[in-house]
């Protein structure tokens, strides 16, 4: 899986320098990593016996700004798998024009299996190991899968003992004592509403549009109720146990609190559909926020939503947006529709230097304006060079590292190939 990631990541950027006609050393630039480590984690587990496993952190790009990424503690996590993920945030975060770069990093380690004593050492070994590459003004970890704030407070915190730095600056994601945001916890929901509502009126959908959603965790349910509020009809959720689907429009909060109670929405009064039925209903507006790989071309070809928009990572793959985008219906991309996390990260990182606190109606206010302003540029760019949205996010993210690259340069390529 890792070594296809970094792949499908090469080939994107790949698509996106042909519409650019990049020169071959840009090519080369984007291809490789600036900075790719593997570490040891030597930890200490609950018998007393040291563990030792793999860690990685990779800097694919700090032409913009410095590298910005996630950490991932998984079973699965390799070498190629983090160089893949770290390019795509380096996409990602021009495509949102963000001052930072891409990176990404992990742990190849099963964290379900490991106590919170055992999961503070390995988080702080593994903090230790990375120490002398990553900092506020070089590459700046995040949560990611299997992550959290717990953890992002033991970076924080083993990254200050080991410089001896009090720098909250070097990870994002923290709790809110340890200097974290306010508006993280709904930042993918209300960056998506942005792009959702945006593009609604812009395409002409009615104001009280059907909404269809996948996944009712985090992001899913957060936006349910969101949208909700702003009188769409949201007729139908899922969960890992199924969906449930209300012709008229769920009640939201009383969904919220079925699966609080009972465990799954599809305890909720309404008609229960299987995972299939629910992506094929009739509704204006499709968010698949659950899974990667959600829609395939099978699916992509029942889908009779007028718009999808991406609030998970990957959900449709290759040939179902090829699906989608034959049959006219329009793609919100995830670097645009799930930038919401990213977004508030970066508002963390920039309020940690400024030493300053925000206040949650000054993050929302700032998050909507960022996210309306990336959905332009990204929808002018798709305009301009009737591209699909998905290749002008590609595109416009490419094309700023790009310009970024050369600038660094001092010199046209042109200049430097002769
Ligand atoms: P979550 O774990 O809180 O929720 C996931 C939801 O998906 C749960 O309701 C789960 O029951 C449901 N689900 C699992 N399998 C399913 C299936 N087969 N069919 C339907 N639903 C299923 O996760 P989340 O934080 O909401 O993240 C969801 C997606 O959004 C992921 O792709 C994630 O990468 C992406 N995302 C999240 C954030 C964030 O900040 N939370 C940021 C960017 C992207």
């Amino acid at each position: 899986m890792g070594i296809d990631l970094h792949r499908l990541a090469l080939h994107a950027i790949d698509l996106a320098a042909d519409e650019l006609s990049l020169d071959a050393w840009l090519r080369a630039v984007l291809h490789q990593p600036e900075r790719a480590v593997a570490v040891q984690v030597p930890y200490v587990d609950d018998h007393g016996e040291m563990q030792v496993v793999t860690g990685y952190r990779v800097a694919h790009s700090t032409a913009r700004g410095p590298a910005k990424g996630g950490t991932r503690f998984h079973p699965d996590v390799t070498a190629e798998e983090v160089a893949g993920l770290a390019t795509l945030m380096s996409v990602k975060t021009a495509a949102m024009d963000l001052p930072l770069g891409g990176g990404k990093g992990g742990v190849t380690i099963d964290p379900k299996r490991l106590s919170t004593t055992e999961l503070e050492s390995l988080t702080r070994s593994y903090t230790r190991a990375i120490a002398s590459g990553i900092g506020p003004y070089l590459d700046v970890p995040a949560p990611d899968v299997n992550t959290g704030e717990q953890h992002m407070d033991w970076m924080a915190d083993e990254y200050a003992r080991v410089t001896g730095v009090a720098a909250p600056a070097v990870v994002t994601g923290k709790s809110l004592a340890a200097g974290g945001s306010l508006g993280r916890d709904t930042a993918t929901a209300a960056g998506c509403r942005a792009v959702v509502l945006a593009s609604a009126a812009k395409m002409g959908l009615p104001t009280d549009a059907r909404v269809v959603i996948q996944g009712f965790g985090n992001a899913g349910a957060h936006l349910a109720s969101m949208l909700a509020a702003e009188g769409m009809r949201v007729v139908a959720v899922s969960d890992s146990r199924g969906g449930v689907h209300d012709p008229e429009g769920l009640d939201i909060e009383a969904v919220i609190a079925t699966k609080a109670d009972a465990g799954s929405v599809v305890e909720h009064p309404g008609d229960v559909v299987t995972q299939t039925e629910l992506l094929g209903l009739d509704c204006d507006i499709l968010v698949p926020a659950a899974l990667e790989g959600a829609i395939d071309a099978d699916i992509a070809g029942s889908v009779r939503a007028r718009l999808v928009a991406e609030a998970a990572n990957g959900p449709c793959t290759f040939e179902a947006d090829d699906v989608l985008t034959d049959r006219g219906i329009a793609v919100l991309p995830d670097v645009l529709a799930s930038a919401g996390g990213v977004t508030v990260s970066c508002f963390e990182w920039e309020q940690n230097l400024a030493g300053e606190r925000w206040t949650a109606a000054d993050v929302a206010e700032r998050l909507e304006r960022h996210m309306r302003r990336s959905l332009h540029d990204v929808w002018q760019v798709a305009e301009r060079r009737a591209l699909p949205l998905r290749t002008a996010a590609m595109v416009l993210g490419v094309d700023r590292i790009a310009t970024a690259l050369e600038d660094r340069a001092g010199v046209r390529p042109t200049e430097l190939a002769s």
